[in-house]
C-alpha cells in the first residue's frame, strides 16, 4: 500500500490522467512548490502524435505565468487573421484577431500537440509522471482514496484529482454522472509539409460550404495542420477518407491535396461526442479538471484552452486556501460556469455547422455574410473571456 505523503504545507495530490489538463495542473503546482503524482494509462506514445491545438490568448496567459509560453509556441504559428472562403476559395470574410486577446495581452498560436505535452512534462519536477499506469478501480474508504492500477491497490491520503478525459472513470466512479453524447459528426486532422503563402502565415483559413467544416492553418514556415468535420450518423463506423475527399470534390486547390497527403498512420478520425452536466461538491477531497470536468466540442476550439484554465485555478486554490475542501469548492464555482458556457456554444455552432440547409450552402454563407464582422469577433472574444474567469484582475 502506497501512502502519499504532505508536501510544503499543501496537501498531497494525486492527479488521474496525464493530458493537457492533469500536466498543466501539476506544472502550476510545481511552480507552487508543491508536487503531485500522476497515474498515466498510456506509455511513452501518450506524447506523440495527435496533430495539432489552436492555443487561445486564455491558454498562452497561463503558459505565460507558467514561465513556458515562449517555448510552447516555438514550433508553432501566431495567427492574427480568420479567413471564411468558400469551396471555390473566394473570400467570405476576414476577422482580424487582434481585439479577442482584449484582457490578456496575448496572441493566438497553432503548436503541435506533442510539443505542449512535452513542454509540460520537461515543466515537472523527476518523478511526477507515473506512465503505463491506468487506473481500473477507484473509491473513497473513511480518509482515503482506494486506486487499482495493474491489478494493485493503493491507498491515496489528500486530493485526488479526475483528468482522466472524455472516458473518465474518476467521474464514473466518484460522481456517476452519465456518459457523453455523441454529437453526430466526425473529426478528421492531419499535418501535412507545405508552404503557405506570405500573405497565409498567419491566417486560419475555414472553407464555409455544405455540412460541415473545413480549416487549415500555418504550422510554422514549412507545415500546415488541417481540420475538417462531417455529418456521420453512427459513432462505431467511422468515415474513412475516401468519404471525406467525395466530401470536399471540386473545391478549390489545396484542400484534397492536404488530405491526400497525409500520412494513413497519421490521418486522425474522431468521432466527437459532448458532456455538459454540471458536477457538485463531494463530501470528500475530490475534482474533475479539463475533458473529465467538461467535454467539448471542437466548434470554438476551447477544450484544451479551458482544460489549462482549470489547472491553474485548481493549483492556485489548493496553494492558497486554509482549508482542502474550500479549496476544491472555490474552484468548481469559478471555472464550470465559464467552461459550461463556452462548451454550450461550442454545441450550438457545431449544429449550425453539420445542419443540412434545404436551400443548399447560398443559405450557410448568407448567414455569414449577415453577421458584421465585428459581432463574429464579439463572439470570440466572449469565447476567450477574460481573466476575469480565472479570478485574476483584468489588465
Ligand atoms: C478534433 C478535435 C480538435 C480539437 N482542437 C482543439 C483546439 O484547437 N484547441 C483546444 O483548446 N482544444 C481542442 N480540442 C480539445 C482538446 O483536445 C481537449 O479538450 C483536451 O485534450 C483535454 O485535455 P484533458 O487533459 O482533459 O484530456 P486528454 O487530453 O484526453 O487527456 C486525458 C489523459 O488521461 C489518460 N487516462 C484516461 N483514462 C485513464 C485512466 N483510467 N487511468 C490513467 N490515465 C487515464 C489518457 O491516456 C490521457 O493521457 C480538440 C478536440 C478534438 C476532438
Amino acid at each position: 500500500m502506497e501512502k502519499v505523503s504532505e508536501v510544503d504545507g499543501i496537501v498531497s495530490v494525486t492527479i488521474i490522467g496525464g493530458g493537457i489538463a492533469g500536466l498543466t495542473f501539476a506544472a502550476a503546482l510545481a511552480q507552487r512548490g508543491a508536487r503531485a503524482s500522476i497515474l498515466e494509462a498510456r506509455g511513452d506514445d501518450v506524447y506523440r502524435g495527435g496533430a495539432a491545438l489552436a492555443m487561445a490568448p486564455n491558454a498562452m496567459w497561463v503558459f505565460r505565468r507558467l514561465g513556458l509560453a515562449d517555448k510552447i509556441c516555438r514550433p508553432g504559428s501566431r495567427i492574427d487573421r480568420y479567413l471564411f472562403v468558400n469551396p471555390r476559395g473566394r473570400e467570405l470574410k476576414s476577422l482580424a484577431l487582434s481585439d479577442i486577446g482584449h484582457g490578456w495581452d496575448e496572441a493566438a498560436w497553432a503548436v503541435p500537440r506533442a510539443h505542449i505535452l512535452d513542454t509540460l512534462m520537461n515543466a515537472l519536477p523527476h518523478g511526477t509522471l507515473c506512465l503505463n499506469s491506468p487506473v481500473t478501480g477507484l473509491r473513497w474508504d473513511h480518509d482515503a482514496f482506494i486506486v487499482e492500477s495493474q491489478n494493485r491497490l493503493s491507498r491515496h491520503h489528500g486530493v485526488l484529482v479526475g483528468a482522466d478525459g472524455i472516458h473518465s472513470i474518476v467521474r464514473q466512479a466518484l460522481w456517476h454522472l452519465p456518459p457523453p453524447k455523441y454529437q453526430g459528426f466526425f473529426a478528421l486532422r492531419g499535418i501535412v509539409s507545405h508552404t503557405l503563402p506570405n500573405s497565409h502565415q498567419d491566417t486560419v483559413v475555414q472553407v464555409w460550404g455544405g455540412a460541415g467544416e473545413f480549416g487549415y492553418s500555418p504550422l510554422g514556415p514549412d507545415r500546415v495542420y488541417w481540420f475538417a468535420t462531417i455529418p456521420w450518423p453512427d459513432p462505431n463506423h467511422p468515415p474513412q477518407r475516401e468519404h471525406f475527399l467525395r466530401h470536399v470534390h471540386g473545391w478549390f486547390d489545396p484542400v484534397k491535396r492536404f488530405v491526400e497527403d497525409t500520412p494513413d498512420d497519421e490521418l486522425l478520425i474522431h468521432p466527437i461526442f459532448d458532456r455538459l452536466e454540471p458536477f457538485s461538491d463531494r463530501p470528500f477531497p475530490a475534482t474533475l479538471i479539463g475533458d473529465a470536468a467538461h467535454l467539448m466540442t471542437p466548434n470554438t476550439g476551447q477544450g484544451a484552452c479551458q482544460s489549462i484554465a482549470d489547472g491553474w485555478v485548481l493549483a492556485r486554490e489548493l496553494a492558497t486556501s486554509r482549508e482542502v475542501g474550500a479549496a476544491l469548492s472555490s474552484y468548481r464555482r469559478q471555472r464550470l460556469g465559464p467552461a459550461l458556457g463556452v462548451g454550450r456554444r461550442s454545441r450550438q455552432l457545431g449544429r449550425i455547422i453539420h445542419r443540412r440547409f434545404p436551400l443548399g450552402v447560398a443559405i450557410k454563407q448568407g448567414m455569414l455574410l449577415a453577421f458584421p464582422a465585428s459581432a463574429v469577433v464579439g463572439v470570440m472574444r466572449e469565447v476567450v473571456g477574460s481573466p476575469a474567469d480565472l479570478g485574476e484582475p483584468v489588465c
